[in-house]
């Protein structure tokens, strides 16, 4: 669990994920520019607007330097916003258009899937793949994507109202809630494990 890992650190819940992240022991730095992600493990995504995530990570070639990584096992967690600028297909995308994203994990997502800000609720989701059978995650949906689509490769490891809304594929894993504000750090775990096998990897 000492892996480095950083936080994309443009807009959105940077210190929830941060605080989260150095309580389960991780050391976290901040992300602003592709040279930042040099010796990391790992990477958040988190929340926020990810149309203005886009816009300010556009001037450095942020994003796609993050897919580069993603292509050679960087972990990533992704948490809404963050999903969406994973996601391999957007709809409802157009004002993202013309700006890169990072992509690589292969669902459909619709932003604002459950309309805007006052169709944010909190919800008990299920865990469906670990955890045992009935365990509950608790999971804030704000201007929350929709998981239209998984491809094959894809897990889904979080259902609510038996849809997914916590997937995983490869050292991917992306939700389309917020659990860094309701307590919850079992993705993160599950995540900083990611991670650490990268850093195995990268010391062999
Ligand atoms: N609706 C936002 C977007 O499109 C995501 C909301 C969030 O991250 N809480 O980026």
């Amino acid at each position: 669990m000492n892996a480095r890992v950083g936080i994309l650190a443009l807009q959105g819940a940077i210190e929830e994920h941060s605080r989260l992240l150095r309580a389960l022991g991780a050391s976290v730095t901040p992300v602003r520019r592709p040279e930042q992600l040099t010796g990391l493990s790992g990477l958040v995504i988190p929340g926020g607007e990810s149309t203005a995530i886009a816009r300010l990570a556009a001037s450095t070639g942020l994003l796609p330097a993050v897919r580069e990584r993603v292509d050679t096992g960087l972990a990533v967690l992704g948490t809404c916003a963050g999903l969406i600028l994973l996601a391999d297909h957007v709809l409802d995308a157009d004002a993202l258009a013309g700006f890169d994203r990072v992509g690589g994990l292969d669902v459909t997502v619709r932003r604002n899937g459950y309309g805007g800000q006052l169709e944010s609720f909190e919800a008990d989701a299920d865990i469906s793949v670990d955890g045992t059978p009935g365990d509950r995650m608790r999971a804030a949906f704000i201007r929350a994507p929709i998981i239209e689509a998984v491809g094959p490769g894809v897990a889904t490891i979080v259902r609510h109202n038996g849809q997914p809304v916590a997937v995983q594929q490869g050292r991917l894993v992306a939700a389309t809630f917020h659990p860094e504000i309701t307590g919850e750090n079992r993705l993160h775990r599950r995540f900083l494990d990611l991670a650490a096998q990268r850093a195995a990897d990268a010391a062999a």
